[in-house]
C-alpha cells in the first residue's frame, strides 16, 4: 500500500537506528552479536518467579501514572544510601517504560521551539530526534581525545541566552568513559546563578571499573536541584526487552514530567513493577561493577596481541577497538565487512554523531557469555594489521 497524499517528515535525516540495523545483519550472517548493548545471559530466576507471582496474583491493570509506591521508596531508599541524596518518592520520582522514553518525556515536557540544548558528542542516538521533535536545536560539544573528556571551557563557550538545557551521559555511551567529581563541580560553577536545566543519563551508573565510584548528579545539591535523571532497569537485572526505567527530578519540574508521562504512555508495566519492589530489596546492584569489570578484562586479555587498539573502558558495558592498524575503511563500511566476513557484529562510532565523524572505532558490547566472548575474541585476532 502507498498513501497518496503529501508527507514532510519531521525526521527528514533519520534512518532506521543503528541497533536494529546491525542486530539485522548479525542475524543475517549468524555472526556473533556484540552490537546492540543487551546482556546474552539470563535475569535472575527469582525476578522472573517474583513477576510470574505478581501476575498470578492478578496485579494485571494499570499501575498508578507515577509508578507503584513501594518502589519508588525503595528506589528513595537506594539513592539516599548510593548517593546521600534524600528524594521524596511521592512527588519527585516515576517508573517509566525504558530510560528512552524518560528522555524523550523529559525533553518533550521541558523544550520548546528555539530553545537550545547542549548535547555532547558523541551521544546516544534518541537525544538528538527528542530535542528536534520538540523544536528546540541541539547544540555540539565534543567530547575530547584520547580519553573522551569533557572540556567544559568548550562547554562555556557553546551557552547562550537561549541555552535551555544541557545533556550528560556517565558513565558513557558509546565511549565507556565517565564523569569525575571535577567534572560535576565544573558543570555547577557553569550552570551557577542560570535557569539551565540538566539531563543526566545514569542508566549504566552501576556499570564503573577499576574501584571508581558513580558520580551521579544527585550527589551534587545543586545540580540534583536542576536536573532531571534517568535511570534504567533494564541495564540492571539483565532485562532490556522489559523496558523498564525510572527518572528523579526536583518535585516542579516532575509535575511538568508526569504531565506528558500520563499521555505518552500513561503508566509502565504493573506487575514488573511489583516485582522490582521486592527484588531491588537484595541490593544486588552493588556487585554489578564487579561482575563486568571480570567481562572486560576478560575479553581484553582475550585481544592482547590482535591488530586492534585499545584503552580499557572506565564504565558502561561497551569497549571501543581502535582499527586504525587495520584499514582506513570507513567505520560503517568496515562494521559491515567485519559482520559478513569475520562474524562479529559492532557498532560503527560514526553513527553517533549528527556530522558523521569516523573515528576509526568501533563498539563492541561485552555483556555477553564468557563463552560468546572467546569466540568473539578469537575471530577478532583473526583480522590481520
Ligand atoms: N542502549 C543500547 C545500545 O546502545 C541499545 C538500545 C536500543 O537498541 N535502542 O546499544
Amino acid at each position: 500500500m502507498q498513501y497518496t497524499g503529501s508527507i514532510t517528515s519531521k525526521l527528514p535525516w533519520a534512518g532506521t537506528t543503528i541497533f536494529t540495523i546491525m542486530s539485522a545483519l548479525a542475524q543475517e550472517h549468524g555472526a556473533i552479536n556484540l552490537s546492540q548493548g543487551f546482556p546474552n545471559f539470563e535475569t535472575s530466576g527469582e525476578l522472573i518467579d517474583l513477576v510470574h507471582h505478581y501476575m498470578q496474583k492478578g496485579m494485571n491493570q494499570y499501575a498508578p501514572m507515577q509508578g507503584i509506591l513501594p518502589l519508588r521508596k525503595v528506589i528513595a531508599e537506594k539513592t539516599a544510601a548510593l548517593y546521600g541524596a534524600t528524594i521524596n518518592p511521592e512527588t519527585e520520582i516515576t517508573i517509566t517504560s525504558g530510560g528512552t522514553q524518560a528522555i524523550f518525556t523529559a525533553i518533550t515536557a521541558l523544550i520548546r521551539s528555539g530553545d537550545e540544548v547542549i548535547v555532547i558528542e558523541p551521544a546516544y542516538d534518541c537525544y538528538v530526534p527528542a530535542i528536534e521533535l520538540a523544536g528546540g536545536t541541539p547544540v555540539f560539544v565534543q567530547l575530547q581525545a584520547p580519553d573522551n573528556h569533557v572540556d567544559w571551557t568548550h562547554v562555556r563557550n557553546k551557552i547562550s541566552a537561549k541555552t535551555r538545557m544541557i545533556m550528560i551521559n556517565t558513565p558513557h555511551n558509546p565511549t565507556g568513559s565517565f564523569l569525575t567529581a571535577a567534572d560535576m563541580r565544573s558543570l555547577e560553577q557553569l550552570t551557577a546563578g542560570t535557569d539551565i536545566l540538566i539531563l543526566s543519563d545514569e542508566v549504566y551508573e552501576h556499570l564503573i571499573f577499576d574501584g571508581q565510584q558513580h558520580q551521579s548528579v544527585l550527589r551534587f545539591p545543586e545540580l540534583a536541584a536542576r536536573s532531571l535523571v534517568v535511570y534504567s532497569f533494564g541495564k540492571t537485572y539483565h532485562t532490556t526487552g522489559w523496558k523498564m526505567g525510572y527518572c528523579i527530578a526536583p518535585e516542579n519540574l516532575m509535575v511538568e514530567f508526569r504531565r506528558v508521562h500520563q499521555f505518552m504512555v500513561f503508566c509502565a508495566n504493573a506487575p514488573i513493577q511489583y516485582a522490582l519492589a521486592d527484588y531491588m530489596q537484595n541490593k544486588n546492584y552493588l556487585e554489578l561493577p564487579d561482575f563486568f569489570q571480570q567481562k572486560r578484562d576478560h575479553f581484553l586479555k582475550l585481544l592482547q596481541g590482535s591488530a586492534f587498539r585499545f584503552t580499557p573502558a572506565g564504565g558502561s558495558y561497551f569497549q571501543l577497538l581502535d582499527y586504525s592498524a587495520i584499514t582506513d575503511e570507513k567505520d560503517t563500511d568496515f562494521a559491515i565487512r567485519l559482520t559478513k566476513e569475520v562474524g562479529v557484529a559492532s557498532i560503527p562510532t560514526s553513527v553517533f554523531y549528527r556530522q558523521p565523524t569516523d573515528r576509526k572505532l568501533l563498539r563492541f558490547c561485552f555483556a555477553k557469555t564468557d563463552e560468546t566472548l572467546e569466540q568473539a575474541a578469537e575471530r577478532l585476532l583473526r583480522v590481520n594489521s
